[in-house]
């Protein structure tokens, strides 16, 4: 069995102490899911998993309505947090990468509690057919529509789902207008949201000023990505921290990360980026 770190530390070290108010912030939690499917993920360890067994997420939405949490959209959390008002208990459900069993796992049991959730596509991958992405189906646009209709948002995940990071500022723009362009053509709404897609380049000031400043002039208005944490009123509403759910968070470290007690990863991780980006800056550049 795969030792959990972050889960030890979370449960045994950070949560005793946030019960000891130790750890205050006000703060809307923004959940990151990927796939909502039975897949085997033996040998990936647990920290990395990206898929959720239908079962388990159904477990989580439950703890969350027997929580008392009133789910909100990112939009609403950036004016929550605009306003300083986050004395609500609220939380925010995003997917990434468009899935099918989007459609046909997590929707129904969603729907079933009333909770709306934000779904970030690469574009590229959402056809009028039925198209794949990492060898899995995706939605198809006459999908994305029907659960448009029942409340789902849209948000952009790049066209092609690059590292921005490696491509040069032409095709990050195209990357980022394009996508949008093509959803809302799609749908017919604008589109203010999106989801940065591998690991945020944290560390990289100078990148994250250039993307910032290039989300603005697309019209987006707020953002969200991998840099673990719960969000608060001094966040960056372009780059918002998430936490990451998989088949691995059982009832207790749901709750530990909802209340904040998973917030502390943020800085090993940090660390460990900015420790690859200075090996990568004396290595050669992935193409
Ligand atoms: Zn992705």
């Amino acid at each position: 069995m795969a030792l959990r770190i972050d889960r030890l530390a979370t449960l045994y070290v950070a949560d005793p102490l946030r019960r000891c108010n130790f750890i205050r912030q006000a703060s809307i939690p923004i959940l990151m899911y990927h796939s909502i499917a039975d897949e085997n993920e033996a040998g990936v360890h647990p920290y990395y998993r990206t898929s959720t067994a239908p079962s388990v997420f159904a477990d989580q939405m439950e703890n969350l309505h027997q929580a008392g949490f009133s789910v909100i959209g990112l939009s609403e959390a950036v004016g929550c947090f605009r306003e300083r008002e986050t004395t609500r208990k609220s939380v925010v459900i995003t997917f990434d990468d468009g899935f099918r069993d989007f459609y046909s796992n997590a929707f129904p049991i969603l729907n079933r509690y009333g909770f709306t959730a934000t779904m970030f596509v690469p574009t590229a991958h959402i056809g009028e057919n039925r198209l794949k992405f990492k060898g899995k189906e995706c939605l198809t646009w006459d999908e994305v529509r029907e659960l448009q209709k029942y409340g789902i948002s849209f948000g952009s995940h790049t066209v092609t789902h690059p590292q921005l990071r490696d491509c040069d500022p032409h095709s990050i723009e195209e990357e980022i207008t394009v996508s949008k362009q093509t959803i809302e053509q799609k749908l017919g709404c604008a589109i203010q949201s999106f989801a940065y897609p591998y690991a945020f380049p944290e560390s990289d000031a100078g990148f994250k000023q250039r993307l910032r400043d290039q989300l603005r002039q697309a019209k987006y208005e707020n953002g969200v990505c991998t840099t673990i944490g719960r969000p608060g009123p001094t966040s960056d509403p372009f780059f918002l921290n998430r936490l990451p759910v998989n088949s691995d968070d059982d009832a207790r470290l749901f709750r530990a990360k909802l209340a904040g007690s998973y917030d502390w990863l943020a800085k090993p991780q940090y660390f460990v980026k900015m420790l690859k980006q200075r090996v990568g800056a004396r290595g050669p550049r992935r193409a």
